[in-house]
């Protein structure tokens, strides 16, 4: 693998911890204890939901929801009402495949583990790949683990050309019947998965009482390309945002208005939850930030929120080297060129006049180049949290993300050279 060294090392090095951040997270769960514990080892301290809140100005602290959504903010030294908030939110699942509650498969002489797609995955990029279980189990008694199995237990292997030569026209894969991996070497002496997974908690079997575990691919995150600037990675979609905008926050200085970072879980599949973007967990946070920081004003969240700007990150579409045809002409942003704008007429982004505009002179400030993104009028747009939080809560928001390829695939692909730009951006606007 080539890791040239012609990039100067500090222009990587937050590529480098993107890196550790990803491998550190092969899921939503263990995303939100990564961050959990980087916010923690910045003198971040947790809050329970359950618990009354008491917050002066400059406290930092944060809230995880259902192990997989996690809000951090820094309390500003005005009330929010008076100065309002700046936020930054990202995702932190990404597509994959959702462990079965029944999912011991016996079929030709192996054992399978039955799971179901979780998103819209590129699914044939997960064959023949070394793959392992990730997640969160629920553990007799009402506590959790979060577990991560050992070694590369499972695989999806593709079918030999010899055996369906029409795979030539494009291969078709029925997620029911070939998309189930295989647990065993063909041996039968492995223990099952029930048992492998309560041995990685240390607990007896009969205390796993559920789970919430996905596949993850175990190969590390790498520095690739011919002048080593790429990191190949899966789940940079929307990983590289949730590091990102948590680098950020931990950069930016205290100033007036209180700062603010929002991981939410469940976008990939419409985010309908609790914990998503489309549940109450910012709205509830930031109801009770103004709360427990304000004078009883009953109008206090309304005003806070009227002066506050989210800036939705989520990952965006590099032009791709051989279909640029799928780019719209004069929108093809490139790997390294910065921060992307996005911008759909439809709304599936966010991004209005006053928001784009605001982002962008951020930038400016920054000394960060950014690019813009429409769709082809023949292609539908994907969307993300933006739109759906700017909904909910009648926050201004801007649609922004870093430029990949590859997005969707088990293993994507992104410039390190946007890393610290991404950073320095998404700064600039906590700075504001
Ligand atoms: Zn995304």
């Amino acid at each position: 693998m080539p890791t040239g060294d012609a990039a100067p090392t500090d222009e990587l090095a937050l590529g480098d911890d993107l890196r550790a951040f990803v491998d550190a997270s092969p899921s939503p769960s263990h995303a939100g204890a990564e961050l959990a514990r980087r916010l923690t080892a910045a003198g971040f301290t947790e809050l329970a939901e359950v618990d009354r809140w008491e917050l002066a100005p400059g406290a930092e602290h944060f809230v995880v929801r259902r192990g997989g959504s996690v809000v951090a903010f820094r309390v500003g030294s005005a009330a929010p009402a008076e100065a309002g908030l700046r936020l930054v939110g990202a995702h932190t699942d990404s597509p994959t495949f959702k462990v079965r509650p029944n999912n011991d498969v016996r079929q030709a002489g192996y054992r399978l583990v039955g799971v179901e797609p979780y998103g819209g995955g590129l699914w044939h990029t997960w064959l023949d790949r070394e793959l392992t279980v990730a997640g969160r189990l629920a553990l007799r008694g009402g506590g959790t683990a979060l577990v991560r199995l050992p070694g590369a237990p499972l695989r999806l292997p593709s079918l030999a050309i010899h055996l369906d030569r029409s795979v030539r026209e494009g291969l078709t894969l029925d997620p029911q019947r070939h998309l189930v991996p295989v647990w065993d070497g063909g041996l039968g002496t492995a223990p099952g998965l029930a048992e492998a997974l309560a041995d990685a908690a240390g607990v007896p079997a009969g205390d796993v009482l559920g789970h919430d575990l996905v596949l993850a691919d175990t190969q590390p995150a790498a520095r690739a390309g011919a002048d080593g600037t790429w990191v190949a990675a899966p789940r940079l979609d929307d990983l590289a945002c949730c590091h990102a905008g948590l680098t950020a926050l931990l950069t930016a200085p205290p100033t007036t208005r209180t700062q603010l970072l929002v991981c939410n879980d469940h976008e990939e599949v419409g985010s309908g939850s609790m914990e998503g973007a489309r549940g109450s967990f910012l709205a509830d946070v930031v109801a009770r930030l103004v709360a427990a920081t304000g004078d009883g004003d009953a109008q206090a969240v309304h005003r806070a929120v009227a002066r506050s700007v989210l800036v939705s990150a989520d990952m965006a579409h590099a032009v791709h080297p051989t279909r640029s045809d799928r780019h719209e002409p004069e929108h093809a942003p490139r790997l390294g060129g910065g921060p992307v704008l996005k911008v759909n007429a439809n709304q599936a982004y966010a991004t209005d006049a006053a928001g784009g505009g605001w982002f962008a002179e951020r930038c400016a400030e920054a000394g960060v180049p950014v690019q813009r993104f429409v769709s082809r009028a023949d292609l539908p747009c994907g969307s993300t949290i933006g739109p759906l939080t700017a909904t909910r809560l009648g926050i201004p928001t801007v649609d922004v993300g870093g430029p990949m390829l590859a997005m969707h695939s088990c293993r994507e692909l992104a410039s390190a050279l946007d890393v610290p730009l991404m950073v320095g951006a998404l700064t600039a606007c906590f700075l504001d």
